[in-house]
């Protein structure tokens, strides 16, 4: 199998860099590197069948030769980063989906996209299962991710039923792990990076909010597993252990033994109050579950932060 994966130098595109690999396959992997490292590809640059290339696939997608599976992963995935870059989030949902779904109609190749639970918004159905259709905000904030999120499964069922091209879509859920960058602002990270440094934890609101965090192995076996199936509509992929953020700051600390503070900020606006992923389909048709408890996940985690935090 010739893999193409964009994003690939980012947290999950390098963990399935790895994977696809360890599976016997060739991969070409691209990233414009606005929120990848070269860092997280680093033990690949001498691997025979892996080759990277700095590519913005939102404005084409420069790899030679023919693919049998085209993996679109480019995204701006962190409330921070996507707040920062809301105009290259749109493009990596819009333009960026659809010159990559051309490569694999081109080429008669699988796709896959990752798409993410930000596509139910600020969900009033709880757990959130696959045929709910959301509760967006179009013109918040946050509307440059959950909107382009949007129009790349739009997309994505259009080159299918228009082309036929064999298209699957990842809806994501809070996912973690060792490559996370440590600027990232998301949760994770942030919490474990301010425990290292003997700094308080930000909770932003009342931390009343409630999370479910998947460990990045179980997220991409779930990829993989979705990418060899026959379903053509979204599923879900995340850990269904719902927890407040108060109680993850908490866990936090009591992994860590850390007595770090607790200081409290601004909740940022349309930030979703509740988000548990349904992941009955998941089970019926990828035979997944996740296997890696939060315990054991944070573990790998911190093991690596302690690497990165001088
Ligand atoms: N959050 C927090 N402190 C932080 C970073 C995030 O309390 O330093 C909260 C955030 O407001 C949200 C939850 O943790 O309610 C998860 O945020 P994250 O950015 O990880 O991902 P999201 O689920 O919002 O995409």
């Amino acid at each position: 199998m010739r893999h193409l994966i964009s994003g690939a130098a980012g947290f999950i595109g390098s963990h399935l860099c790895d994977r696809l690999l360890a599976d016997g396959g060739e991969v070409v992997a691209l990233d414009n590197l606005i929120t990848g490292s070269r860092e997280n590809l680093r033990h690949l640059e001498n691997h025979p069948r892996f080759r990277f290339a700095e590519c913005d696939v939102a404005k084409s997608v420069q790899a030679d030769g023919k693919f049998d599976h085209v993996w679109h992963l480019a995204s701006l995935a962190s409330p921070k980063f996507y707040l920062m870059y809301p105009i290259e989030t749109l493009e990596s949902g819009s333009t960026a989906t659809r010159n990559m779904l051309e490569v694999a109609h081109r080429d008669n190749a699988r796709f896959l996209i990752t798409s993410t639970s930000e596509c139910y918004g600020d969900p009033l159905e709880h757990p959130q299962v696959e045929t709910y259709w959301g509760n967006v905000n179009c013109v918040g904030e946050r509307s440059c991710y959950d909107e382009s999120k949007r129009y790349a499964e739009a997309m994505t069922m259009a080159f299918h039923r228009k082309h036929g091209v064999r298209t699957n879509i990842a809806r994501i859920f809070n996912t973690y792990g060792p490559k996370m960058a440590l600027n990232d602002g998301r949760v994770v990270p942030a919490f474990i990076d301010q425990a290292l440094r003997g700094e308080a934890l930000t909770i932003f609101g009342d931390g009343s909010q409630t999370r479910s965090f998947c460990f990045v192995s179980d997220l991409v076996d779930g990829l993989v597993r979705l990418a060899n199936s026959e379903e053509r509509f979204p599923v879900n992929l995340g850990n269904p252990v719902e927890m407040s953020i108060s109680e993850f700051a908490e866990r936090i600390q009591r992994l860590m033994g850390t007595n770090s503070p607790i200081v409290y900020k601004n909740l940022p606006s349309d930030d979703p109050k509740q988000r548990k992923p349904d992941i009955g389909k998941a089970a019926r048709v990828l035979g997944w579950a996740p296997k890696v408890d939060l315990e054991t996940g944070l573990g790998e985690t911190v093991a690596y932060f302690k690497t990165k935090v001088g």
